[in-house]
């Protein structure tokens, strides 16, 4: 079973490719202390989500490797590693059902409160309340009334509600308007508190808050360290 990180997580020297004989990544590494959160920038194509990709293991690395603690994560089945591993992205899913559903879907036994108590930790719970049939809302049906922010507020929900141990969030970019992107940055600050976390930073807000920033070129880390080293 995942031990869930005591020290340290690292990435060691991976290479990865999604198709044979185009390789992405060329011998990336990078550790992250517990409790530490780590943003990744770095231009369109360099890499960012293809780091995420492999630390949830949506694809496995072509050498080198990724461990918990010194376990690589090939070890730990898919569906514990998972469940350890919370990811936010910029547009995320939802799924037909209810909203509380939704927020339930990492955790199907989470009670109403605590549906509740990570809605209001996502900075959500008072939009949802302003639906007519607030958590019972269906989604598919109500699919347009959710902004991209929305959706990723409900998204913080689902993760806050399943209390990972380490974070893969895609800060979102785009399409929010202020009030929501301060509620989003807020909810996202909460979530990570206190969580190991890899950050795709699009603020210079979350890059300055990281313990470590590292810059991703052409699949290659170009710089490394905090930012006053950089
Ligand atoms: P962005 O900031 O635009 O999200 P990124 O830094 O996250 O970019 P990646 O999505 O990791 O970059 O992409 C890195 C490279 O891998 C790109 O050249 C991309 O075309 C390629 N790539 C990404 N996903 C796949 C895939 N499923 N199959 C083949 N190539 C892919």
């Amino acid at each position: 079973t995942l031990p869930g990180i005591k020290k340290e997580l690292q990435i060691d020297d991976v290479h990865f490719s999604y198709l044979p004989g185009k390789e992405i990544l060329h011998g990336v590494s990078i550790s992250v202390h517990k409790g530490e959160m780590v943003a990744l920038v770095g231009p369109t194509g360099s890499g960012k989500t293809t780091v995420m990709n492999l630390l949830n293991r949506f694809y496995d690395v072509d050498s080198g490797k990724i461990t918990i603690d010194g376990t690589d994560i090939r070890e730990f089945s898919l569906q514990n590693l998972r469940k350890n591993v919370g990811i936010v992205l910029q547009d995320p899913q939802l799924f037909s059902g209810t909203i509380a559903d939704n927020i339930r879907f990492g955790d199907p036994n989470a009670n109403m409160d605590q549906v509740i108590d990570a809605a209001k930790q996502a900075n959500i719970h008072d939009f949802i309340m302003s639906l007519p049939k607030g958590y019972e809302t269906e989604v598919s049906d109500e699919q347009s009334v959710f902004s991209a922010g929305q959706k990723q507020l409900m998204s913080i929900a689902r993760t806050i509600l399943t209390n990972p141990q380490l974070l893969i969030l895609d800060e979102a970019t785009s399409n929010v308007d202020t009030v929501t992107e301060a509620n989003i940055q807020a909810a996202m600050d909460r979530v990570i508190q206190g969580r190991t976390s890899f950050v795709i930073a699009h603020r210079l807000k979350t890059i300055l808050n990281a313990d470590k920033i590292v810059v991703l070129k052409d699949g290659n880390i170009i710089e490394q360290g905090n930012h006053e080293a950089l």
